[in-house]
């Protein structure tokens, strides 16, 4: 018998019917004779709405609160999965992550897992039960509850999977698998039949919400075969495992794209050494991710510093870097928050020339001004105006002759 793991996103469970009719569906993988655990999302938005309603009570929820808040939307679809399966005749239980045995650390919306012991769940399955557990959460050792991240229900499913040794994790979504860029920005993009860990990790990491970074990393470390599809049709989806066949032809696998990103800029700082850990010491210390860092070369050593932050955070980190700004003699700081990262990657493109000139042509062409550039050895990244994003993204796709299989 065969322990399948499944996770179902928030569009997948959005109502009462699209539960029903999950239900059917997983209760034909159980049909099958396989064992079955279940990880669900909120039903539709009701993450974003439960942020919404805590904002109407304070501007700055305190994030233990703010945490506890948001795991119930998981616990509400978990517990109504749990009731359609029994409807439908099956044993069915739920678990919130606690439950499911589901360690975090202690970063409150961002937690990681620190280990998984599922003793409940193993408990259930003996017993014949269908165990639907609730995703994006854990809890610490001093038992609060935490949350993942946003999508972290798909961190939930290949943890489980991989700390229950199962055959599979198969994350079921709105569409068909991973495609070359987000399909519903670029009408031509092409699913995936396959795609290695380590590209799909960058294309997660760089915004491709169809998986959760953390999700993929796990799959890599714990080499747990990984299978994206569709919950609303039978089509084959896309598989994310290792060893998978490099291309012949050297290529760009895809292309993501995140519009949540600003930039901070100090303009006129003394170079000197220190500055650069007086700025971004603070930004740390507030748990403020900083990505792209760009420092130009000194004129009269006097630098102008280039960061980027998400557009979440850039109020925050504004009134964290204007004080240090004027302690250290800087002229000003200037902010923009209507920038957006576009994205290419794929292996193929390690020590071959070429890649990132064609991308800068593609943009010129498109009349789309390119603000900062970052590169690793699989892809290279363009800060550009959130509003261009589409067009790049199309203008990319058919330069890399990414339609085409
Ligand atoms: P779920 O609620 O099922 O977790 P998400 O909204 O988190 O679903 O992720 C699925 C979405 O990811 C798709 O609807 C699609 O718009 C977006 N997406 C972005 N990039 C890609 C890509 N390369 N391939 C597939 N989907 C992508
Ligand atoms: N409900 C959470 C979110 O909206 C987690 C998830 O969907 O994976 O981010
Ligand atoms: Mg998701």
């Amino acid at each position: 018998m065969a322990l399948i793991v499944q996770k179902y996103g928030g569009s997948s469970v959005a109502d009462a019917e699209k539960i029903k009719s999950v239900a059917r569906r997983i209760a034909g993988t159980k049909e099958q004779g396989n064992e079955v655990v279940v990880v669900v999302s909120a039903m539709g938005d009701t993450t974003d709405e439960l942020i919404r309603l805590a904002r109407q009570i304070t501007a700055t929820p305190p994030e233990r609160e703010l945490d506890m808040l948001l795991s119930t939307g998981e616990m509400v679809s978990s517990t109504l999965m749990a009731m359609a399966l029994s409807e439908l005749g099956y044993k069915a239980v739920s678990l919130t992550g606690a439950q499911a045995g589901i360690e975090t650390d202690t970063s409150y919306s961002r937690a990681r897992i620190l280990k998984v012991e599922p003793k409940r769940i193993v408990k259930e399955l003996e017993k014949g039960y269908i165990v639907i557990v609730a995703g994006f959460q854990g809890i610490t050792e001093d038992m609060d509850i935490t949350t993942l991240g946003r999508g972290g229900s798909d961190t939930t499913a290949v943890a489980l999977a991989a700390a229950l040794k199962a055959q599979m994790c198969h994350i079921y979504t709105d569409v068909e698998g991973v495609f070359t860029a987000d399909p519903r920005l670029v009408p031509d993009a092409r699913k995936l039949d396959e795609i290695g860990y380590e590209e799909m990790l960058e294309l997660a990491t760089l915004g491709a919400k169809v998986l959760h970074p953390r999700a993929v990393e796990l799959g890599q470390i714990y080499n747990m075969p990984i299978l994206v599809a569709s919950s609303f049709s039978d089509s084959p989806g896309t598989i994310i495992r290792g060893g998978t066949a490099m291309e012949v032809r050297n290529r760009v696998r895809g292309i993501a794209h995140d519009t949540n990103v600003a930039k901070v800029t100090v303009i006129g700082v003394p170079d000197r050494p220190g500055i650069a850990a007086a700025i971004f010491e603070p930004l740390a210390k507030a748990n403020i991710s900083v990505d792209t860092i760009v420092q130009n070369a000194s004129i009269n050593n006097i630098t102008d510093l280039t960061f980027t932050v998400a557009r979440s955070d850039l109020d925050r980190a504004m009134s964290l870097v204007e004080p240090v700004a004027k302690s250290i003699g800087a002229r000003e700081c200037a902010s923009d928050a209507t920038l957006a990262k576009v994205s290419v990657v794929g292996t193929g493109m390690q020590n071959a020339p070429g890649y990132a000139a064609a991308m800068f042509r593609a943009l010129y062409e498109q009349g789309i001004n390119i603000q900062l550039i970052t590169t690793s050895e699989i892809r290279i990244t363009c800060i550009i105006a959130a509003d261009r994003v589409r067009d790049a993204l199309k203008a990319l796709h058919k330069a890399f002759e990414l339609e085409q299989p």
